[in-house]
């Protein structure tokens, strides 16, 4: 059923997000603060709104996609805030990555106000944006995920109800938690093994097919060569982006520290990411770490 859409935060990922949702048929009202991301979205069919407010008046469902948890507290609230102007009982999709305990707010702002809402995040990153791959994590209840299941089909393949609020978001920083942590440790095995006289390409045959096989090794290897459409072969062009991986760890970071877990590997690993993304990095993907682990690494003759 064709659906008036708000759509707000229109950038790499919330953009062809939105097209996508046009050449679904649904009617997609945007707004972004950037006017070149405005600019792009009217190219591709979504009407351009004057404000989040006039976006979000009339609409049947709100999708948020912006950088940070403030980012969409800010735009629900407020007199001219979108839980104010939508009509009762409109349905909220907040899509963007935020901490668990924003996620939750926002629940507890839009059930006050009267709405339903599912927390949305997603992976696959601006390629998977672009040809609607993307996977979705819900949080929220089984109505409010049935609902929303045809929309977000339209942008994704993957649609995976996770629990209640905020259990979208959790999926999404445990998962990333595994991802950045396991990249490290296959970098630095491939640093040792260079340093041990092991070629990258032995040690790929053996441990991609043995107990040391993940998805950073055999999917986004961290060296050229073994994984021919992985970063490394391309400059480790992003992929996804050191910056989004360090953000990613410390929304991680947030939640060990707000449930008292205690994961000294992800601690460490949020700290070698957020050094990583202050300079080039930020703009690498996240495999490009083995550059500055084999950068750090001490010059001794090869044994
Ligand atoms: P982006 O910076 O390209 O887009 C965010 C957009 O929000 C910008 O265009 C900005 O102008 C706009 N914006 C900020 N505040 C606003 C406001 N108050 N009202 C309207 N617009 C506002 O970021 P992105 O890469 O599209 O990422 C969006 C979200 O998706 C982030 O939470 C990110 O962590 C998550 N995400 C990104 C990727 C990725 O690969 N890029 C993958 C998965 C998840």
């Amino acid at each position: 059923m064709v659906k008036k859409i708000a759509f707000i935060g229109l950038g790499h990922m919330g953009g062809p997000m939105a097209a996508n949702l046009v050449k679904a048929g649904h009617r997609v009202s945007g707004f972004d603060l950037a006017p070149e991301a405005l600019e792009t979205a009217r190219t591709q069919g979504i009407e351009i709104a004057a404000s989040a407010a006039a976006a979000g008046a009339g609409a049947d469902v709100v999708i948020t996609m912006l950088p940070a948890g403030r980012h969409v507290l800010g735009a629900y609230q407020g007199e001219n805030g979108l839980l104010a102007v939508a009509g009762p009982g409109t349905l909220f999709l907040e899509c963007s990555t935020i901490a668990v305990e924003d996620a939750r707010a926002a629940h507890e702002l839009v059930a006050a106000a009267g709405h339903r809402g599912l927390d949305a995040p997603v992976s696959g990153g601006v390629g998977g944006a672009a040809n609607g791959t993307l996977t979705f994590m819900a949080g929220g209840t089984a109505e409010n995920f049935a609902d929303a299941e045809p929309i977000l089909a339209a942008m994704g393949t993957r649609i995976v109800h996770c629990g209640g609020p905020g259990a979208g978001q959790a999926a999404k920083v445990c998962n990333n938690m595994i991802l950045g942590v396991s990249m490290i440790a296959v970098s630095e095995a491939f640093v040792l093994g260079e340093k041990l006289g092991l070629s990258n390409e032995a040690l790929f045959d053996v441990a991609s097919a043995a107990s040391g096989q993940c998805w950073a090794l055999t999917t986004n290897c961290p060296v050229p060569g073994p994984v021919p459409a992985s970063p490394a072969n391309r400059g480790y062009e992003p992929g996804f982006a050191g910056a989004l991986m360090a953000k990613d760890l410390g929304l991680a970071v947030q939640a060990l520290e707000s449930t008292g877990v205690q994961a000294r590997l992800v601690s460490l690993a949020e700290e070698v990411y957020r050094q990583f993304a202050v300079g080039e990095g930020a703009g690498r993907d996240f495999s490009g770490i083995i550059n500055e682990i084999r950068a750090n690494s001490k010059t001794k003759e090869t044994v």
